[in-house]
């Protein structure tokens, strides 16, 4: 009897998934297998929000997978070692995982091939599974990946994703291959760094939030994505990062709803493949600048304190706190918030992008290593964003995207009483009513900060 493992990685789903579909193609047994990576943990991406959003993920497939006749394999630690284990417990012939960027992936894959080989096993490792577009498959006439978002956006477009695979609808575990335990978000409970709103994760909730949202509110994206109090984003990030959802089949289904909301929605995707590709062909950017600007970033006390006021939500500026505060209480943050909170850091404190993206990694229920580390450069200047010197102005900023101060309100309830310009320039209110509020004074002034940073970076 012909046995295959699939190896379930960041594709936390049985619709669309290459690997799987291959493996049950082939006729045999199937052993699907997760390994709860302990350089993962070693490396502190472990954290409580996304173990907690895994957790509901795995109880999921498992779910899924029991209703089809099988079951989910949990094991821990060495992945490599496990993945051998496992494989020859059930005495496979071979293993299916899916391809992935970043220089650990791409370590781990080399690893696992060498140690499968020797065994005698083959291993196949399938492309868009992770990606709409695979990193590589679209490249500029002069380099090995696109280093500017538009010229890859055209051509991305060009592409269609490949036709989207049903879920299995039967396959069977070979006997004697034990699991661990599933892990149980309950367990995690009172744990520091687990947001309250977290939300849930799962195959089947994914794939609940994405018919919901292309039913009605895509159709607004467009016009409505900045709005902050408006939340009218799709929130799919922590779906696609795990892979409970397969960004080709959002695509497909995205075009076939149709319209300009769509479309846009459509494009935010292709930046998911565009920091792939480069984090692909560039693996150092993960913790080195893209493109350096020469920064002296602040250190000593008074730059960490600034960046302390920064992660706890307490700089005195309230769009600022409000993106810190829905971050840690959510464990999720709006775009327009990310980039004005990043901007904050980098720009008007000076403080190196390093530090916000560790922050935002602690965090994120979506935090990713080719996301979160190629946006925080996009923003710091030390990335792909052909104007690398812009600052972003906070109260600007409240005035476009949060013009009746709702999200500030919903976030600051230091300031939920808040009205008028008082709500987004607390400094304005006179000095006995500001001393009432409990909310901080600004840690800095926005024109020193950017008189700062013009210097630093040589522009006066
Ligand atoms: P939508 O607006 O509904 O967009 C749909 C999908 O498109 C998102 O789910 C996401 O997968 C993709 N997408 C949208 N914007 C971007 C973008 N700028 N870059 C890459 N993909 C994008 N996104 C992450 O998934 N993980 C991160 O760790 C992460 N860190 C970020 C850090 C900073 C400093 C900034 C400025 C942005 C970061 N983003 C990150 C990108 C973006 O903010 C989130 O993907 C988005 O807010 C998720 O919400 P949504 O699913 O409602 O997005």
């Amino acid at each position: 009897m012909h046995v295959s493992v699939v190896l379930f990685t960041a594709d936390l789903r049985l619709h669309d998934h290459p690997p799987l579909r291959a493996a049950c193609d082939g006729g045999g047994r199937v052993v699907p297998l997760f390994v709860r990576d302990r350089a993962v943990d070693a490396a502190g991406f472990a954290v409580p929000n996304r173990l907690a959003f895994l957790a509901d993920c795995l109880r999921d497939l498992d779910a899924g997978l029991r209703a089809r006749g099988g079951r989910l394999v949990v094991r821990s630690g060495d992945v490599v070692e496990e993945v051998c284990r496992v494989a020859a417990e059930a005495d496979a012939d071979e293993v299916h995982m899916a391809a992935d960027v970043s220089a650990y992936a791409r370590a781990r894959e080399g690893r696992l091939r060498r140690a499968l080989e020797g065994a005698g096993r083959r291993l196949h490792v399938h492309e868009t599974v992770t990606t709409v577009v695979p990193p590589g498959a679209v490249t500029p006439a002069a380099s090995d990946h696109f280093a500017v978002f538009t010229p890859y956006l055209r051509q991305w477009s060009r592409l269609s994703p490949r036709p989207v695979l049903a879920a299995p609808r039967a396959l069977r575990v070979p006997d004697g291959v034990r699991s661990g335990p599933l892990p149980d978000r309950a367990a995690l409970a009172g744990s520091a760094g687990l947001s309250p709103g977290l939300a849930r994760g799962g195959e089947a909730e994914g794939r609940r939030r994405l018919a919901a949202w292309l039913r009605g509110p895509v159709a607004r994206y467009e016009d409505r994505h900045d709005d902050l109090a408006g939340d009218a984003t799709s929130r799919l990030s922590p779906h696609l990062h795990f892979g409970t959802l397969s960004p080709g089949e959002v695509v497909h289904r995205a075009r076939r709803a149709g319209g300009p909301g769509a479309e846009s929605f459509v494009r935010q995707l292709a930046w998911r493949d565009f920091h792939r590709q480069l984090l692909a062909a560039r693996p150092a950017v993960s913790t080195a600048d893209y493109r350096t600007r020469h920064d002296r970033w602040r250190t000593g006390p008074g730059a960490e304190a600034d960046a302390a006021a920064w992660r706890a939500g307490r700089t005195g500026f309230p769009l600022v706190d409000a993106g810190l505060r829905q971050l840690r209480h959510e464990g999720w943050m709006h775009n327009r918030a990310r980039l004005l909170t990043a901007s904050f850091l980098t720009k008007t404190l000076y403080v190196d992008w390093r530090v916000g993206a560790r922050h935002f990694l602690s965090l994120l229920v979506d935090g990713d290593v080719a996301n979160n580390q190629l946006n925080w450069q996009w923003v710091a200047g030390t990335g792909t964003d052909s104007r690398p010197h812009r600052v972003l102005n906070p109260v600007v900023q409240a005035r476009r995207y949060d013009p009746d101060g709702a999200y500030v309100r919903r976030w600051v309830p230091e300031l939920a009483g808040a009205s008028g310009r008082a709500v987004h320039e607390p400094w304005t209110l006179p000095d006995r009513e500001r001393a009432g509020l409990g909310y901080p004074a600004p840690v800095i002034g926005l024109a020193e900060g950017l008189a700062r940073f013009r210097e630093a970076r040589g522009l006066t």
